[in-house]
């Protein structure tokens, strides 16, 4: 194992197995990253289990909060030392401290990455791990899970992990803004009957930038700046009137849930926007199929 940070180490998974190796370094924390559990840890070390495949399918991004609150807890403690390791030490525990430098440093995933070269020279991380750290990059160096870059993406995600999408996991689903209460943000209604279908804060904008996607172009050369004005479609999250027509369907259209009136359409493995940009997953509504109602101010407060 090799120290890339004061108190962070660096391994492979026969640094675990090398009890005398990790108490010579004092190791009181270990983080595994990888695809099986580790048996035979210290009993007096901390350690904490992350199942995460090196390959294309896997999803770091939504594992690095936890994995953050993990390395910040356990470096925050006087005397205390980590280790992070994965299977082969270069791709997956490499991502994991990458994100950790950009996240209390600031620096960008270039910088981050230069520094763990330096330190140790083999670290070369899965492309898939280096598309989600840029997405990472471009939200602040955290996690924004209200942002429309992370929803597009655990939309992708989601097409991978259930091609069949029948059992797609409910929380991808935002809340029908029909069943809430007081409206506090815009709303988007059917033209036609004036149900509620979605809120401003579910639109996927696919602007230049948005999405692991447009980072990796964005790596090769710039795109062209979007004419938004072109795009004649809200691309949406899915909401939850729409789970019917949705599950276990490849492509279809969107019709009301009231008046039936066609809305526009889906398809879970992508659609181009009238703009010439190619948007996986695609659930779009016609912009002139439905209007945009602003919040109501309260009065008498
Ligand atoms: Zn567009
Ligand atoms: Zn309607």
């Amino acid at each position: 194992m090799i120290l890339v940070l004061p108190g962070l180490y660096i391994g492979s998974v026969s640094d675990v197995t090398d009890v005398q190796a990790l108490q010579d370094a004092g190791i009181t924390h270990i983080l595994t990253v990888d695809s099986a559990e580790q048996k035979d840890l210290p009993p007096s070390s901390q350690n904490k289990f992350i199942h995460l495949l090196d390959d294309s399918s896997a999803d770091l991004l939504s594992y690095l909060p936890e994995c953050l609150e993990f390395l910040k807890s356990a470096l925050g403690t006087p005397g205390s030392c980590v280790l992070v390791h994965c299977h082969a030490g270069v791709s997956r525990s490499a991502a994991v401290i990458a994100a950790y430098m950009m996240n209390t440093t600031g620096c960008t995933l270039e910088e981050a990455y230069r520094r763990l070269q330096d330190k140790k020279a083999d670290i070369k991380i899965h492309e898939e791990f280096v598309n989600q750290l840029g997405l990472f990059e471009e939200m602040g160096c955290k996690v924004d899970i209200s942002s429309a870059s992370y929803k597009q993406f655990r939309l992708q995600k989601v097409t991978q992990k259930y091609p069949e999408l029948q059992k797609v996991p409910r929380e991808v689903f935002a809340s029908d803004p029909a069943s809430l209460g007081q409206n506090k943000e815009i709303l988007f209604r059917c033209r036609k009957c004036r149900r509620s279908l979605f809120r401003a804060g579910s639109i996927l904008n696919h602007a230049l930038g948005d999405g692991p996607a447009a980072f990796a172009h964005k790596k090769m050369a710039p795109l062209q700046a979007l004419d938004l004005t072109k795009c004649t479609s809200f691309f949406v999250e899915p909401v939850q009137w729409m789970e019917g027509a949705l599950l276990g369907v490849l492509d279809g259209q969107l019709l009301c849930p009231k008046c039936n009136a066609k809305l526009g359409s889906f398809n879970w493995y992508g659609d181009r926007c009238s703009c010439g940009r190619w948007v996986t997953p695609a659930f779009q509504v016609h912009k002139n199929r439905v209007d945009e109602v602003k919040p109501v101010p309260i009065h008498g407060r």
